[in-house]
């Protein structure tokens, strides 16, 4: 297959670990015979040194005509004082905005050699495999009015949701369920708001047209109790805006290394904006000691999620498995195991992997 990829490096250790994933996706296309495109645009801090702004038009445009993106990370203590429309921040978000990536979806998965550094017993989080779907672009975080009043001394927030904006999220998590253990549990607070009463209806019209898929209706609450007490009983979980946010930063933290994490933001079209969770990490770019896996295992959603190459995607993810296996870890992760290593020595073990 043919496919063109728009890289948004950004800023600190942006450019190093998308030049990682960069060779990643250079080997799988030779490997596996596709041709990958890929373009470099600015974004970020990055696109405000160049352009005065940090999402240049260029960027938009490029990323509407492209079948995915790949991004690093923005920000950092350089562009602290600039104005707030000029924040590197904004940059990202304007993009998810733009592109209408309104599903943003969290695997959270251990690697057996780094499970010792979970807050979680062993025995608790292993075989956890869980996907969390949020919704990224309705609810609380959109809603208008979001006031203060009186003064000052009353405040209003709004979550709103058009049907239409909770239908395609719950569609894309029963898809995603189909292609995974067709587990899906849908998490609201249907006991207390009028929106999660609708979103309740809506899973259950929708469960008609995936009858295949086992759902069941968790309220937040018990979702992140459960999530702690037993990760193992989750296969997807989709939920609005809000809860997602709380959520998904809870189960990333289960797996104790943070650093490894993947992300997508994606549409119903399969376009998608593909970057690791965490930052730029400002602390130690230009050292080439940043940990490019997060990005790496970015790439391989990229090649699932938006090209359907799920044999592709699982072959990264099992070469990032065994390189952990092998002892190669970067300076962010527990060495136990393993002995600290580079951002390049890293990806050479991922690629031989491959
Ligand atoms: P943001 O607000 O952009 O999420 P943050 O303030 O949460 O950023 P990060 O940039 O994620 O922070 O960095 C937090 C710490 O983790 C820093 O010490 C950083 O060096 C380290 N860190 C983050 N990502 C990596 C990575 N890929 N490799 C090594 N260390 C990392
Ligand atoms: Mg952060």
């Amino acid at each position: 297959m043919n496919k063109h990829i728009i890289l948004l490096p950004g800023d600190g250790i942006g450019r190093e670990i998308v030049e990682s994933a960069v060779q990643v996706l250079k080997a799988v296309a030779g490997e596996f015979g596709h041709t990958f495109t890929m373009e470099e645009h600015a974004i970020g801090g990055d696109a405000v040194d160049k352009f005065g702004t940090p999402l240049p038009d260029t960027t938009v445009k490029a990323c509407r005509n492209a079948d995915a993106i790949l991004l690093g990370a923005v920000g950092g203590p350089k562009w602290d004082g600039v104005p707030a429309d000029r924040r590197p921040e904004k940059g990202l978000l304007g993009i998810r905005k733009a592109l209408g990536l309104f599903a943003n979806l969290r695997p959270v998965k251990g690697f057996p050699s780094l499970l010792h550094a979970s807050p979680l017993k062993e025995s608790v989080i292993e075989g956890s495999d869980i996907l969390i779907i949020r919704e990224l672009t309705g609810g609380l975080y959109f809603g208008t009015p979001s006031e203060r009043r009186d003064n000052g001394n009353a405040v209003v927030d709004t979550l709103a949701y058009q049907r239409e904006e909770m239908e395609r999220i719950i569609d894309k998590a029963f898809q995603s369920a189909r292609l995974r253990r067709r587990h899906l549990t849908s998490v609201d607070k249907a006991n207390v708001l009028e929106s999660s009463r609708l979103w309740r209806e809506i899973v259950e019209e929708k469960k008609q047209d995936y009858p295949d898929v086992a759902v069941e209706h968790l309220l937040v609450d018990a979702a992140a109790m459960k999530l702690i007490t037993n990760p193992n009983q989750f296969d997807v979980m989709v939920t609005e805006n809000m809860f997602g946010d709380i959520l998904s930063d809870e189960a990333s933290v289960l797996t104790g290394s943070l650093g490894m994490l993947p992300s997508a933001s994606i549409r119903s079209d399969g376009t998608g904006l593909y970057e690791p969770v965490h930052g730029s990490a400002p602390d130690i770019a230009g050292q080439g000691m940043a940990n490019p896996l997060g990005t790496i295992l970015s790439a391989a959603l990229m090649l699932r999620h938006s090209f359907g190459m799920e044999t592709e995607a699982a072959a990264i993810e099992r070469a990032v498995r065994e390189c952990l296996d092998q002892g190669y870890r970067t300076a962010d992760l527990d060495t136990q195991g393993g002995q600290v290593t580079g951002t390049q020595q890293v990806t050479d073990a991922v690629v031989e992997n491959l």
